[in-house]
């Protein structure tokens, strides 16, 4: 499991090293300061899921957005959804399951799309970057990401795309880590490399702003519970069986370890 200290090799130049990190502290530091080329995080996203299968949703839905799916729950099937970042495509398989048809998943590599088509429900399969998508404008009523945006290095052109293909009126539905319980989280874990895995990660108020930014109402769902991922995340030892249970519900947004909204495109 990645959050184990173990001896490694460098998902970007191959050199080993020990730690919990993806990627050699010279290679976390030559991207520290400005932003890394598109080319090299492709790479590195392909070696992801070579080397730690399990870490990434290609192979597994192990992170599921349960406030985004209740919410799903009370829409009308009919609704036209693209899910972007759709890895395996585990969550549009759970969709389809619940009734819903019309559905588009999207994600940028080919390791995901092979997956992904290997669903037995029916999808259309797009390889499509998140901050360029291949749809006409208004296309979609609902998109779904979950876990995408924080790894994205220009959020707000994904933002404006997100935007341009929902008809007016229509929802965007994302998971993302909050920032603050997020950093604090990779500090004590050693994971210094996480401005290359993670870099845009908002705190609730940051992400309603820039949502707000383009034409956006925000609401934070409720999250009730931590998901398997995030279990599994937890050091054994400091009441890791406590924690799993614990009601998180009750706690303010700016604490929760993921945020899950909706946002609805204004007219
Ligand atoms: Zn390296």
């Amino acid at each position: 499991m990645v959050v184990d200290r173990s001896r490694r090799t460098c998902l970007l130049c191959g050199a080993p090293f020990t730690g919990r990190a993806f990627v050699c502290r010279p290679c976390a530091d030559r991207y520290r300061s400005g932003p890394i080329p598109d080319g090299v995080l492709r790479r590195f996203y392909q070696q992801v899921d070579v080397e730690y299968p399990e870490w990434a949703n290609t192979y597994g839905n192990y992170n599921p957005p349960r406030a985004i799916l209740s919410f799903l729950e009370r829409l009308d099937r009919n609704l036209r959804v693209l899910e972007i970042g759709a890895g395996g495509g585990f969550l549009l398989e759970e969709l389809w399951r619940r009734g819903f048809r019309r559905m588009t998943g999207s994600d940028i590599t080919v390791t995901a799309l092979l997956e992904m088509s290997h669903r037995d429900s029916q999808l259309q399969v797009v390889g499509a970057d998140a901050e360029s998508l291949p749809f006409r404008d208004q296309t979609f009523d609902v998109v779904i990401s979950s876990d995408v945006i924080e790894h994205l290095v220009r959020p707000d052109d994904h933002l404006a795309e997100v935007r341009r293909v929902l008809s007016p009126g229509g929802q965007y539905l994302l998971k993302t880590p909050n920032r603050r319980p997020a950093e604090l989280y990779y500090r004590l874990r050693g994971l210094y490399d996480h401005h290359i895995w993670h870099p845009s990660m908002f705190a609730p108020g940051e992400l309603q702003r820039a949502m707000a930014r383009h034409g956006f109402r925000v609401s934070f769902l409720p999250v009730a519970e931590l998901t398997a991922a995030q279990i599994r995340k937890i050091p054994t030892g400091i009441g890791k069986k406590v924690l799993s249970r614990a009601p998180i519900g009750w706690l303010p947004v700016m604490l929760h370890p993921h945020l899950e909204v909706v946002a609805t495109r204004r007219g």
